[in-house]
């Protein structure tokens, strides 16, 4: 949700992760890895970016905390194969509440908003509060998500919801849009390889409406 208050300047909170991606991770951390706390929207959407950041030498645990998804079978479908894939690369997984009620009441009002609409700004605010919650529990250095690398999202719009997050706990948020550099492609690959489910709607009962044909040519976004 989007704090009210801010905490220190906006550079001093943001990393970018970019940056992270390269050797100054080792300066800033004193040879240490970076610990961040990466919360995740599904699967396939994590492979690449998990990947990535491991690869800038961070040290991740996941946080799964979608409570948007609808409905209950689709959620634990999603959870389990985030789950299965963050094991595979021996990364802590944490699996958050669905609390698809309170999720419900932060979006009120705004049903019949367009997909990327004022619906989607306050589901980023409402699930990335979360993680910022929780990256301050976990005494995480940094957080981030990968929402931003969907091609049906708007990274501006994710990273806005997640440094306000930030902000909040007092926890740098990861701002970065890691659809850039083929990650889209890339984690579409990662998962095809993993015969990973993927989804043919974001997520919520409102998005169902908008579901995305799977039988689609390879490597064309259905979702996420
Ligand atoms: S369409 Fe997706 S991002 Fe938007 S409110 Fe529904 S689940 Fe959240």
């Amino acid at each position: 949700m989007a704090g009210e208050q801010a905490v220190g300047s906006r550079d001093e909170r943001t990393v970018s992760a970019s940056r992270l991606a390269g050797e100054p991770v080792e300066r800033q951390s004193g040879g240490n890895m970076k610990r961040i706390l990466l919360h995740v929207c599904c699967g396939p959407c994590s492979t690449e970016v998990i990947d990535r950041l491991a690869a800038g030498n961070c040290a991740l645990v996941v946080f799964f905390y979608n409570p948007n998804i609808f409905p209950k079978e689709e959620y634990e479908r999603r959870m389990e194969e985030a789950e299965r894939f963050a094991a595979g690369r021996n990364i802590r997984f944490i699996k958050g509440d669905r609390d698809h009620d309170k999720w419900l009441e932060a979006v009120e009002g705004l049903e019949h908003e367009p997909e990327g609409g004022k619906r989607c700004m306050a589901c980023f605010a409402f699930r990335l509060g979360e993680a910022a919650m929780m990256a301050r529990r976990e005494g995480a250095e940094a957080f981030t998500t990968t929402l931003t690398i969907s091609p049906h999202k708007n990274a501006t719009d994710v990273n806005f919801a997640g440094e306000e997050a930030g902000k909040k706990e007092s926890v740098p948020f990861i701002s970065e849009d890691f659809k850039k550099k083929n990650g889209f492609l890339k984690s579409c690959r990662a998962a095809r390889e993993a015969k990973m489910y993927r989804q043919d709607y974001c997520g919520c009962e409102f998005s169902m409406t908008l579901r995305r044909p799977l039988h689609r040519p390879r490597d064309h976004p259905p979702h996420h």
